[in-house]
């Protein structure tokens, strides 16, 4: 006869309640709306988040039904991401970023109930009401506040409904593929599209993001996620930190680079996360503060490509170590992450340096692969370059109200991502589909390109794009913002690709500008670029 082992449901209140028992005083640090700083402690964190649910059954709100957040990283929005998904409904992260028609596109699609709001946000969801159909409650994420109430009809405090709340609520027992979050991707074209994470998958991500090769968190941590935490989950953190018990600080409002510096010093913030944006604006601020940040050991950066230059700055200057890592919404999303192996140790520093520059290897639970046009398997070599597919525990299967599958016939999704893949498993991203560079029927990488401009000491951040050409259809073109007083010409610029990248793949032009669009994830908005410059070059050609 055989044995058997336990089963229990993979939950998300499970995770909180282990950060109750198990370090319960361990703090969480949050910066509030005003600029102050709150502190609290995982076991308040579950305190607060079970009285959510129950103030979420006292106001009738359905099983399963959406309840969208607008709001920074804070206490309340993390006991919101407890208490919505522990007590049956769905999390619905919503970027504050998007403009009001994709606002009241995605509230309205989600079908939200309730919304969740930080004060910055109630003017705009005051102005947005009239067409947000579904929402039933507007909650304002802090005390009683009667200029706020006057804004908009109904306006219900968090504060005043966690107050009333039964304490003794207890987490109902989940299926674990109940879902759990939501979270539209930015949707540069077309409709943003929705997300829904479950308690499994998001339970299996935590596990799985967090190995030693992965994100490495651990109970003698301070992590400030500046990732957003309606941009993928804040990569998962906030599940990562309740499970490993470390010590968490939630900056608030505030992201520039001198409000961090004052929180990773405060703090003794020891691990931080957010795109390569942040890191531009935090290394000056470091240099401005004359701080050497002592306690920052690492900082995963991904959701665009980490210029390598950037690795150089923060190791040498800062005895920081940036680690790459690359994901989508549609991967909850970690998708891979960059550490060395064991066979790696004993290679000089630039041959290790250089291993590092890319978006790494997969973590146990989800697998990679390249395929050309046709579907067909592509080596993994390191050289050979193909669309980049993806599948495993955490990944999307199809999008949230819609009927059919979004993955290939055998079971993979197609990242919209160009990549190689070495025989180790090294992963490195050329491009997205829709941006990489076709002249005269050769890809040339925009992300290279990139990452060479922004290497140069008078170039504070680059754009590579395809501008239309006559003869090779398409060519690179630089467009640059330059260093004040450091600012090289368009001739010098170009002369720096030499030796850098084949002679062909040298950019054309470079326009240098003040700055670069940026979008609701902070990345660079280059379809904007390619429709204001696309047509530079056959203008230039006359
Ligand atoms: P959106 O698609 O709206 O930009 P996501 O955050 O889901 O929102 O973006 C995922 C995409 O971001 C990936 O498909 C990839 O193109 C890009 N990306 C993420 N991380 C990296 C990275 N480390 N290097 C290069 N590109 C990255």
């Amino acid at each position: 006869m055989s044995g058997k082992m336990m089963f229990q449901q993979l939950t998300i209140s499970s995770l909180i309640e282990h950060a109750a028992r198990y370090h319960g005083g361990t703090e969480v640090v949050s910066v509030e709306m005003d600029g102050s700083l709150s502190r609290s402690t995982w076991r308040e964190v579950e305190e607060n988040a079970r009285r959510l649910g129950s103030a979420l059954d006292r106001l009738g709100v359905d099983d399963g039904a959406r309840c969208g957040t607008i709001a920074w990283n804070n206490l309340r929005h993390l006991q919101i991401y407890f208490g919505v998904a522990g007590s049956g409904r769905v999390t619905h992260t919503i970027n504050p970023r998007l403009t009001p028609e994709q606002l009241v596109y995605i509230i309205n699609h989600a079908e939200d109930q309730v919304l969740f709001l930080d004060r910055t946000f109630l003017p705009v969801a005051a102005g947005l009401h009239d067409q947000l159909k579904t929402v039933c409650h507007y909650v304002l994420m802090g005390p009683r506040d009667e200029e706020a109430a006057a804004m908009l009809d109904g306006l219900l405090f968090y504060d005043d409904l966690l107050a009333d709340a039964d304490p003794g609520y207890q987490w109902p027992e989940l299926p674990e593929t109940t879902p759990s979050s939501l979270c539209y991707t930015s949707g540069t074209t077309g409709h943003p599209k929705g997300v829904e994470y479950t308690h499994r998958s998001t339970v299996l991500h935590t596990l799985g993001a967090n190995q030693p090769d992965g994100l490495a968190l651990s109970a003698k941590d301070t992590i400030l996620p500046v990732v957003p935490m309606f941009h993928a989950n804040a990569w998962g953190v906030p599940y990562t930190a309740a499970m490993t018990g470390a010590k968490l600080v939630l900056p608030g409002a505030d992201l520039s680079g001198p409000a961090l510096v004052r929180l990773i010093d405060g703090e003794k913030v020891t691990v931080s996360m957010g795109v390569p944006t942040i890191w531009l604006g935090l290394l000056e601020a470091l240099e401005a503060a004359g701080s050497t940040a002592p306690s920052l050991t690492r900082a995963t950066v991904g959701g665009s490509a980490l210029p390598p230059s950037m690795i150089v700055d923060f190791r040498d200057k800062f005895g920081v170590e940036l680690i790459h890592g690359w994901g989508m919404t549609e991967t909850s999303p970690l998708g891979s992450l960059n550490q060395l192996l064991q066979k790696h140790l004993d290679l000089p520093p630039d041959v290790q340096a250089k291993l590092r520059e890319g978006q790494g290897r997969p973590p146990f639970g989800v697998e990679l692969r390249i395929v050309d046009e046709a579907g067909n398997r592509l080596p993994d070599d390191g050289e050979t370059q193909g669309d980049l597919q993806i599948r495993g525990h955490w990944i999307v299967d199809t999008y949230f109200g819609r009927d059919q599958s979004a993955l290939t016939e055998d079971g993979w999704f197609d990242t919209g991502d160009v990549a190689t893949i070495d025989p180790d498993g090294y992963m490195i991203i050329r491009d997205r589909s829709k941006d990489i560079i076709k002249s005269g029927g050769e890809w040339i990488s925009t992300v290279e390109l990139e990452n060479i401009a922004i290497a140069h000491p008078g170039i504070g951040n680059a754009a590579a794009i395809a501008a239309r050409h006559r003869k090779w259809d398409e060519r690179p073109v630089i467009i640059a913002i330059p260093v004040p007083e450091a600012a090289p010409s368009e001739a010098e610029l170009i002369a720096f690709f030499d030796g850098k990248v084949a002679r062909w793949q040298v950019p054309d032009k470079v326009i240098f500008v003040d700055e670069l669009p940026i979008g609701a994830t902070g990345k660079v908005l280059k379809n904007q670029l390619r429709d204001a410059y696309g047509e530079v070059l056959i203008e230039d050609a006359g």
